[in-house]
Parts: structure tokens; C-alpha cells; sequence
């Protein structure tokens, strides 16, 4: 059949992770599909988000190294680099990945694609540029965009966000605020530090990684402040203008100024374009809402990825997406699965890593959860120790009584690998005790988790154990 005419089996909208892994596995599994993208395929994750944001990282991080380079006994280095380079191998890095989500190979996936915006015209028709497409099953996945908060004066200066600031931002800024310290704010504003910019990064609320508990969000901020950044907390900007070409912010008494802004306060659901009311999908400011199975309000409209996901991250994109491609070809509610929110790991690319799977202090608290408390600081482990990388932790938090993992943080060097042990625990129902009888390689960081597991292990030594121990040790002597 021609591209566009007849029935689809599924008509995708958006091209970011969400929609194109609907798109590539249900046309894995030979079914009929469209995909639109109104902008670059790949959506956020490659063009604007995690991929260009971890290799500016990736090369933050040597330069900080080169600073350090006195902690692995060199001499004392000052890192040579153009900052221009540095975006250009970002954006070369991109390319590197980019062929994986062109339209060139989701067609030769046997994916119609079509380029232009989505609206829908009535809950069974869907029209792009111009050409009107049918399907059984539409899949809502237009993603997000960063949030603009409405401060006073913000459409009259000069701004950036991750849409931007990895293709316009030309040259090397003096100076930077980046307004958010969440993840986004955290990664981005320690990696221009680390390239010579001058930065001070701006939140809303008492705590930076607001996620995150209170003691891994203290020791980042510490992380933060020592390489010479400014953190205000708890700072509601009233008005911002230009001010002699630089961005002005009014914060009650004391105003910050810099060259250049980049905001990263939250994320909005791309709904606008979407013409939903002609669908009858039901929304509301946080996206698109679905029931246990991912479908909206229409059963066969299903929606994935950041346009309806509360943890907004591409691999719960992925996970959701992944979901639907199952649900849209089982032909009852009964065999279609239900998304299960209970173990979701992410990570902040910070330096170290922030990452967290499960319920942390905080949440245990907030719900009354009963638990005990295994931390493992980085000093414990003989490869961080040998490597100069030794500060940072561990926090492994279990049923109180038992070592059923109810959630695992991880500060450290490459923590986002490390937590995937937890993750596997948490979902296989593998204990904390569990997890110490099983051989780690020696010296690596995964020891973490052993020592975290031995920890559990001894509060199961009671005093009437190690005496029937040391009855049994007296006896073999005789
Ligand atoms: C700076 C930054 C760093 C990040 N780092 C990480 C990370 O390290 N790890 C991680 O897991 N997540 C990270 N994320 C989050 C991750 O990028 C998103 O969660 C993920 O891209 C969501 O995928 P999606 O498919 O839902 O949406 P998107 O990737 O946003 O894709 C949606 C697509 O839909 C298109 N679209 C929208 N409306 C229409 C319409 N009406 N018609 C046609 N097309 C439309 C858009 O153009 C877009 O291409 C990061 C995000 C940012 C901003």
C-alpha cells in the first residue's frame, strides 16, 4: 500500500526515544506504522539532551583531572583547551549516534515517516502537512521542553535551554547562571565551571537535586561550592533585565548578573499542537493521562515516554514504550500488561554520579516505612582508594529486620553502572545478604555492594550466635 493511504495499524507522533522504539518494534513484529517528527528524529535524548550533555561532561571531567593531576602524583598541570573544540566534538560525538534514529533507517524498518506537525482531526484521524492518516491505534509521544518560568522581564533578555545551548552558545561566556538545580542545572552547571565559566547556579527550593535525600544532596552541593561554584538556595528571582549586556536578576536584596542564562527549571508537555479536544484525550498541565496500561481516555490512543511519564527520563521513555508496542497488539484488557512504577533507577551525571534506585530516607519517612540503614563509605573500597576517587558513599536502605532491598543511592564514580546490581536485586528479589555471598571481582567499585551485604550480614551475628561460635571454636581446640 501507498505511504499514507489506508488503515495503519499504528500512527506514532513524535520521533524521540518513546516513539521510536513503538515505531521500530511494532514494525519488528510486522506491523503497519507511521511515525511523525515535527523536528530532528531522535528527539531530546540525542539532539538536546542526554548525548551532547554527557559528552561536554565526559570532556569536563578530564580537565578537571588535568587540575587534580597532583592527586595521581603528577605534576601540578594547567589544562590547555579551546572551548570551541570542545562543543565541536560534542556535536561530532552526536553525529557519531545519530544515524541510529534517522528517518533513512526507520524506513529501511519498513516505517513510513513523515515530517511535519501532528494534530489530531478526530479520535480515528490524524493530518500532517496537509495529508490526513488513519489508524487503528495512535501513540501519543511529544515529549517535553524545558519549562520558562514566569519571571518578570524574562521575554526581553536573551536566554538558553537545552534546545539551545549545545548548537548557538558560540563562544566561551564569562560568566553563567543557570536557573534550576535539579539534574539538568547540577550536570550542565559544574561542566561549564569545569570549562572556565564563571557560574553560579540559582534554585527555587531548600535543597539542590530535590529528588534526592538531604545528606547526597548536602554532599554535592559541598562538591559544587569547592570547585568554585555559587549556589543560592531558596532564591525566587522577581524580575530579570539586561542590564550593560549582561542578564540582571533581582533576588531581594542581593541581584546575580551574568553573561549568559541558561534555564533548566522543569519540564512542560509538548500538548499544544496536538488538537487533543478533536481526539477526546484527556490532559491536564503534566501531560497526557493514561491508566495502568498506558491508554488515555480513548483506549486506543496510547500515550509514552516524557508527554505522560512523572519520572521524565529516557529510559523510562523506553520502558513505557516498550509497553505499548505490547498492549496495542493483545486483543484483551486482560492480557495487556500494567506498568509497574516500583524500581525505577536513574542517575545524575555529576562528578561523582549521583544515582538512586527505590525508596530513599526521605520517602521511608514521609510514608512510614520501617527500615535499616547500610551505608558504605567510598574509603571501604580498595579501588576507589587506589584510583584518588575516594569520596563519595553508598546508602542501602532494607525492610527494617530483613535484608528485602527497599532502595539503593550510590555517590560515586560511574554510580549509574553500580546501582544496576540493585536494580537486578530489587527486581529478582535477591537480598542484601544475598548479594554478599556472591563474588566480586577484586579491586573494583562494585565491592560496594559486598560490603554493604557483609554489613547486613553482621547485624545477624547475635550475641547468642557468637557465643554457640565460640563454644563450638573452644571445643574444636580441645
Ligand atoms: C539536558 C538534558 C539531559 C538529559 N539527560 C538524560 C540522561 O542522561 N538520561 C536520561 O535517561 N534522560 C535524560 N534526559 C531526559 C530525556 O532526554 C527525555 O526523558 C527523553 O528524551 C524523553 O523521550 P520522549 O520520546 O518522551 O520525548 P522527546 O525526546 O522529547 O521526543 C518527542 C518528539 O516529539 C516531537 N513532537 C512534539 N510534538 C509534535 C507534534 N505535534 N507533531 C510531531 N512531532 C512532535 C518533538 O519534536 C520531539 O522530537 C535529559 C534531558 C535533558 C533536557
Amino acid at each position: 500500500m501507498k505511504k499514507g493511504e489506508g488503515v495503519y495499524n499504528v500512527v506514532v507522533i513524535g520521533a524521540g526515544t518513546a516513539g521510536l522504539v513503538t515505531a521500530a518494534g511494532t514494525a519488528g513484529l510486522g506491523g503497519r506504522v507511521a511515525l511523525i517528527e515535527r523536528n530532528l528524529m531522535g528527539g531530546d535524548c540525542l539532539n538536546f539532551g542526554c548525548v551532547p550533555s554527557k559528552a561536554l561532561i565526559s570532556s569536563a571531567r578530564l580537565i578537571q583531572q588535568i587540575h587534580e593531576s597532583k592527586k595521581w602524583g603528577l605534576d601540578c598541570q594547567e589544562p590547555q583547551f579551546v572551548f570551541e573544540n570542545i562543543f565541536e566534538r560534542m556535536r561530532e560525538r552526536r553525529a557519531k549516534i545519530a544515524p541510529n534514529d534517522s528517518q533513512e533507517r526507520f524506513e529501511s524498518l519498513g516505517v513510513d515517516v513523515f515530517r511535519g506537525e501532528a494534530r489530531f482531526l478526530s479520535p480515528h484521524h490524524i493530518e500532517v502537512d496537509g495529508q490526513k492518516l488513519r489508524a487503528k491505534n495512535f501513540v501519543i509521544a511529544t515529549g517535553s521542553r524545558a519549562t520558562v518560568p514566569e519571571i518578570e522581564g524574562i521575554d526581553k533578555v536573551r536566554y538558553f535551554t537545552n534546545e539551545t545551548i549545545f548548537d548557538e552558545l558560540t563562544e566561551k561566556p564569562e560568566s553563567m547562571v543557570v536557573l534550576g538545580g535539579g539534574p539538568i542545572g547540577c550536570e550542565l552547571g559544574q561542566a561549564f565551571s569545569r570549562l572556565g565559566v564563571k557560574l553560579t547556579i540559582v534554585q527555587h527550593g531548600t535543597q539542590l537535586l530535590p529528588r534526592e535525600d538531604g545528606d547526597v544532596s548536602e554532599f554535592m552541593q559541598k562538591r559544587l561550592i569547592a570547585e568554585g561554584i555559587r549556589v543560592r538556595l531558596n532564591a525566587a528571582a522577581t524580575r530579570v533585565s539586561m542590564c550593560d549586556g549582561k542578564v540582571a536578576f533581582e533576588f531581594g536584596a542581593e541581584p546575580v548578573t551574568a553573561d549568559v542564562l541558561l534555564i533548566a527549571a522543569g519540564r512542560t508537555p509538548n500538548l499544544r499542537a496536538l488538537n487533543l479536544e478533536a481526539a477526546g484525550v484527556d490532559y491536564d498541565k503534566q501531560g497526557v493521562k493514561v491508566n495502568a496500561y498506558l491508554q488515555t481516555s480513548q483506549p486506543h490512543i496510547y500515550a509514552a515516554g516524557d508527554i505522560t511519564n512523572r519520572l521524565k527520563f529516557t529510559h523510562t521513555a523506553d520502558f513505557t514504550a516498550r509497553i505499548v508496542v505490547r498492549n496495542i497488539l493483545m486483543p484483551l484488557q486482560l492480557l495487556r500488561q500494567r506498568v509497574d512504577w516500583s524500581v525505577v533507577p536513574w542517575c545524575t551525571y555529576t562528578d561523582p554520579e549521583v544515582a538512586h534506585v527505590g525508596v530513599g530516607e526521605n520517602e521511608a519517612r514521609q510514608k512510614n516505612i520501617d527500615y535499616d540503614l547500610f551505608s558504605v563509605p567510598l574509603q571501604d573500597v580498595d579501588r576507589a582508594v587506589v584510583e584518588s576517587e575516594e569520596t563519595g558513599f553508598a546508602k542501602i536502605l532494607t525492610t527494617k529486620g530483613s535484608d528485602k532491598i527497599l532502595g539503593a543511592t550510590i555517590v560515586a564514580p560511574h554510580a549509574g553502572d553500580l546501582l544496576q546490581e540493585f536494580v537486578l536485586a530489587m527486581n529478582t528479589k535477591i537480598g542484601l545478604g544475598k548479594i554478599a555471598s556472591m563474588i566480586h571481582a577484586y579491586p573494583t567499585f562494585a565491592e560496594l555492594a559486598r560490603k554493604a551485604g557483609d554489613k547486613y550480614n553482621k547485624t545477624r551475628l547475635t550475641p547468642r550466635a557468637k557465643k554457640i561460635f565460640t563454644w563450638l571454636y573452644a571445643r574444636a581446640r580441645k
